[in-house]
């Protein structure tokens, strides 16, 4: 891979990080406005634990992503990023783009969903 996709892959993930921490940062402000509530009936307050359970559904799923957006940038960092973790060959550059947390090139990858039956 060349330096240059590399480093718009890193920008983009350096990117989307911070955005992922910025809406959490939004969350934790709107959260506060809950309290403004507190004295709504039941049911819109049952619908605010609904928002809210949602909401940390979704942390859930961004705190993953972040940690794969780390793990993608400390392999950066390693020289190792873009190598396939099961046969070390080299995950394609279109591959990367499309998902740049694909530990596994395509081969492994099929590999893998046809001998496990499950995918990653
Ligand atoms: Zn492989």
């Amino acid at each position: 891979m060349r330096k240059t996709e590399l480093q718009s892959i890193e920008q983009k993930l350096i990117l989307q990080r911070s955005a992922i921490l910025n809406k959490n940062i939004d969350f934790m402000h709107n959260r506060k406005d809950f309290s403004l509530f507190s004295k709504a009936d039941e049911a819109e307050i049952a619908n605010h634990d609904i928002e809210v359970s949602m909401t940390y559904q979704i942390q859930e799923r961004d705190r993953e992503l972040i940690m794969k957006i780390d793990k993608a940038l400390s392999k950066m960092s390693h020289g190792s990023f873009g190598e396939c973790e099961s046969c070390g060959a080299e995950i394609t550059t279109g591959r990367l783009n499309a998902r740049p947390f694909a530990e596994l090139c395509i081969e492994c990858q099929e590999e893998q969903e046809e001998g496990k039956g499950f995918p990653i």
